[in-house]
């Protein structure tokens, strides 16, 4: 009997019996590319030509779940968060912790995420209390900031630090938007803030109670990045807000269904393929 591969093997019962697959012609890619840097397609349908990867170790924060390869971003994302951290460190926040950004040539994931693919998202852990450690940190788990069937806040764990954290990375230009808990939300619209502008880029979403989502928005120049619109006016604290409740997630995904993906833009065939 010939030999055939494990990858072709759950490629075939992939859509049969529902097995998620654990590797795709993007996540076996080791490295990035090389060549100028460019975001290419969107968020959830690109790729990401000459990435680089976030050391793993810097002022201010500390990457997450190495194993997964998954630290690279455009240089502005490198640099964005490299900001990021030597903030949360002036400021004294804690330590901030880094997980999944984009595979080293973005494109799709075959598991977890359906955007993170042109190199310009990255998931930040809300709890900044844990020490530096070594090794991989492919076990560390994060901590439920709300409970997001309930819709309560686990006030053990939140505390006015996470509110800084998240409005440190709201206001800076580079972000687009950042996707985060509504539970969670509503907390940062309750609190007194001197500008309130930056909540507007706060996007509800499901899920996104132990981390925040960030997402920057197409660097200078990368003619072929595809932005997203901007956000509705104003702080979205209002009846937008309210209009989130637990059962929505049930609703949402019998509205969505399983919708096919549009092929991914012609260029991240070079991207795939070059040295
Ligand atoms: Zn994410």
């Amino acid at each position: 009997m010939r030999l055939i591969s494990l990858a072709a093997l759950l490629a075939i019962l992939a859509p049969m019996q529902g097995i998620a697959t654990t590797s795709n012609a993007w996540s076996n890619i080791p490295a990035p590319s090389d060549g100028e840097a460019e975001s290419i397609g969107g968020y959830a349908n690109g790729c990401l030509n000459g990435g680089e990867a976030l050391p793993a170790e810097g002022r201010g924060y500390q990457v997450v779940r190495l194993s997964r390869n998954r630290y690279y971003g455009h240089p502005a994302l490198i640099d964005f968060i490299q900001d990021l951290g030597n903030r949360v460190a002036d400021k004294n926040l804690g330590l901030m912790l880094v997980a999944d950004m984009n595979q080293p040539r973005g494109g799709p994931m075959p598991s977890g995420h359906s955007s993170h693919q042109s190199g310009l998202d990255a998931d930040i852990w809300l709890p900044l209390d844990y020490k530096r450690i070594d090794g991989k940190r492919d076990h560390l788990k994060s901590v439920a900031m709300a409970d997001r069937h309930k819709f309560t806040m686990n006030y053990d764990a939140w505390s006015d630090r996470q509110g800084e954290l998240i409005r440190l990375a709201a206001e800076d230009p580079r972000v687009a938007r950042i996707f985060l808990n509504p539970r969670i939300k509503m907390e940062l619209c309750n609190m007194e803030w001197e500008d309130r502008r930056w909540l507007r880029k706060i996007r509800p979403w499901f899920k996104h109670h132990s981390h925040f989502h960030v997402r920057l928005k197409c660097p200078q120049g990368n003619a072929a990045c595809k932005n997203q619109a901007p956000p509705p006016a104003g702080d979205g604290c209002g009846k937008e807000l309210a209009e989130w409740h637990p059962d929505k997630r049930k609703l949402w995904k019998k509205s969505s269904g399983k919708k096919s993906r549009p092929p991914l833009p012609q260029q991240c065939n070079q991207v795939l393929s070059r040295k």
